[in-house]
Parts: structure tokens; sequence; C-alpha cells
């Protein structure tokens, strides 16, 4: 009976490791951390690990899906765990499915909660885009369930010891080849980690209008981001804030003629302070805003540009 953690974003993984040693303590069991490649297994240790299993092997320089599975598969045969914690990225919700399929176990899906009740594991997540929470249940082990960066705090670092152990290993073929590998191209860089961000909506009429908001942004020091119209449809940005874009959690978030449907909202929940300008006053924005400003845009902008600058001049 154990623990067992994997994911290959570094950060996710020690958040990992604290909620799974506050498991593995309920269960009076040990925490295992599965390690693929390159990284310092003593780290995952400091971090609440009792042991870390380091997996290597030429199949595994690359993702792909069947030879990352296989890997935990053998993790799985060597710790027992009753519970599985993996990290809710791209490629560890892919892994995360095709594992408990391969089990034949459920699955509980980016978790922002987590807790052992008899023998089962009771997890909440967000549904409904992002507007209700839902309770659902693990009945049979070992309990998978994948978790979102950001969502458990990171423990602190301790002197402790642990062991690390080197997972034999013959990594099945990967069923499909990567033929060619190519860059993003990413405009709005950092809107996750931006601490102020204006974002348009379809308040806006024509796309150079989005000047204004640009020179409210360059006062701020703001970066820009938008709803999805704004980049899918009529393409004047590349990426969008929503359920299906960037989730960003700036310290202050102006929305600028944009409704608030509950497709945006759930890329707006963890904002700080969110400003919103609509010239509806029974939009949406305005129940999820701190402070509201029921005007048109293309005057208030202009307004709230001039006075910003006005003031900084003092
Ligand atoms: C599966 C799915 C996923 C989706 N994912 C996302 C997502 O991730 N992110 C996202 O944003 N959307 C997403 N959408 C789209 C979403 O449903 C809405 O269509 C979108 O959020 C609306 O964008 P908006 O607020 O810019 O436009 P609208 O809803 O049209 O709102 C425009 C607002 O501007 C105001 N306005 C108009 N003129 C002015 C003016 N002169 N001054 C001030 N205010 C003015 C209006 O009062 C209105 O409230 C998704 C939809 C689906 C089906």
């Amino acid at each position: 009976m154990s623990v067992l953690i994997y994911s290959e974003e570094p950060g996710l993984r020690l958040e990992l490791l604290g909620k799974g040693r506050e498991l593995a303590d309920a269960m009076d069991s040990k925490l295992a951390a599965l390690q693929i490649g390159n990284g310092n297994p003593e780290e995952l240790i400091k971090y609440g690990a009792d042991l870390v299993y380091v997996a290597e092997h030429p199949l595994l320089e690359e993702w792909s899906l069947e030879p990352y599975r296989s890997v935990l598969l053998r993790a799985v045969e060597e710790a027992s765990p009753s519970v599985i914690l993996i990290g809710a990225t791209k490629r560890g919700k892919e892994l995360a499915a095709s594992l408990a399929a391969s089990l034949g176990v459920g699955l509980l899906t980016e978790c922002i909660s987590l807790k052992l009740e008899d023998e089962k594991l009771i997890a909440e997540r967000l549904t409904y885009g992002g507007s209700a929470i839902a309770r659902v249940a693990s009945l049979k082990k070992p309990h998978i369930a994948t978790v979102p960066p950001r969502v458990f705090k990171r423990p602190e670092p301790a002197e402790r010891t642990g062991e690390v152990l080197k997972l034999e290993v013959e990594p099945e073929k990967p069923k499909a080849e990567v033929v060619e590998r190519r860059g993003k191209v990413r405009e709005e860089v950092g809107l996750e980690e931006a601490e102020v961000i204006v974002a348009a909506g379809r308040g806006f009429k024509k796309q150079e209008d989005l000047k204004l908001l640009e020179e409210l942004a360059e006062i701020l020091g703001a970066k820009i981001g938008c709803t999805r119209p704004i980049a899918a449809d009529y393409g004047w940005m590349k990426e969008w804030i929503g359920i299906s874009g960037h989730k960003v959690r700036p310290k202050l978030y102006i929305a600028v003629g944009i409704s608030g449907t509950v497709h945006h909202a759930a890329g707006i929940r963890d904002c700080g302070i969110i400003v919103a300008i609509n010239s509806d006053e029974n939009a949406n924005i305005f129940n999820l805003a701190d402070y509201g400003i029921v005007g048109d845009l293309y005057e208030v902008l202009p307004a709230l540009t001039k006075a910003l600058k006005e003031r900084l001049k003092k």
C-alpha cells in the first residue's frame, strides 16, 4: 500500500508530493514518486517522497504515450499504490486516462481537493465551465486522480531520508512516430504570469480600435488579452482567455466590452481585482467584477487613460 505520484512538470511534481504526503500519512503508508529521465531524486525526497523510482531508457527521451504508460505500469507493479496522483498537464491527462483504462479502474480528473473516506478517494472538481463544483468518488483501487498546477501548496523542503530505486524497464514501443516539430508562434506571451491584464471583447467594433486598449496597457504595464471570438473568429489576436484558452491570475484584470459568459469566466476566476467596462448594465461581467463602469468603451477608455497619465505626472 502506498501513494504514487508522477508529473513531468517539476513544479507540479512538488505540489503532488505535498498532497501525496498528506494522503500517505492518512493511510500510514509510503509515498513513492516516479521520475522518468533526468532529474534530482534527492530533491523529491526532501519534498516528502519516501522512495523514488527512476526510469531511464532511450525510448523515454521523447514523450510518447505507450512507452510512458508501460513505465508507469511497471512502477504500479513495484509500488502497489492505493492512490496514484498525476499532474493534469496535456501529457499527464492522456497518460492518466490510458493508465486507468489499462488497470480497469476509474479516473478523477482535474481535482481541486482530494481526501480519503473509508476506502474511497473523494475529489472535488469544477464543472459547467467552473460555475459549479462536483463532488466525485473513486470506488476501486488504485484510485487515480489528475491534479492541475497551483491547486495544492508546494511543501517546504526538509532534511529527510529516502530510497532511490532504479526501475528496470523495457518500455513498449510507441505506436506513432514524430515526423516534424514546429515551434508554436505565441503572440501574447506570459499571460499566465502577467500581474496586470487588460482584455478586449466584442464591444470593440474594429481591429484598429484596439489601439485604445494598447494605450491603457502601456500606462499600466499590462499584457493584452481577449475573448475567444476576438481571436478565433476575428483573428485580431492569436490567443484568448477562458475555458478553452489561457487561465490567468493577474492582480488586476480589466475587461473591456466583454459580456462575461461562463466560458470566459472560467479563465479569470483566480484574478485579484476585476474591473469591467461595459455599456450594458445587465452584462454578466458585472456579477464577476469588483468594480464596474457602465459606459461606452469609446468614451471610457480615452478618459481613463488620460486620467491615469495625469496622475502619473504628479
Ligand atoms: C466550447 C466553447 C468554448 C469557449 N471557450 C471560450 C473561451 O475560452 N473564452 C472566451 O472568451 N469565450 C469562449 N467561448 C465563447 C463564449 O461562449 C462567448 O461567445 C464569448 O466569451 C463572448 O465574447 P465577448 O464577451 O467578447 O462577446 P459578447 O458576448 O458579444 O459581448 C460583448 C459585450 O460588449 C458590450 N459592448 C458592446 N459595445 C460596447 C461599447 N461600445 N462599450 C462597452 N461595451 C460594449 C456588450 O454589452 C456585450 O456585453 C467558448 C464557446 C464555446 C461554445
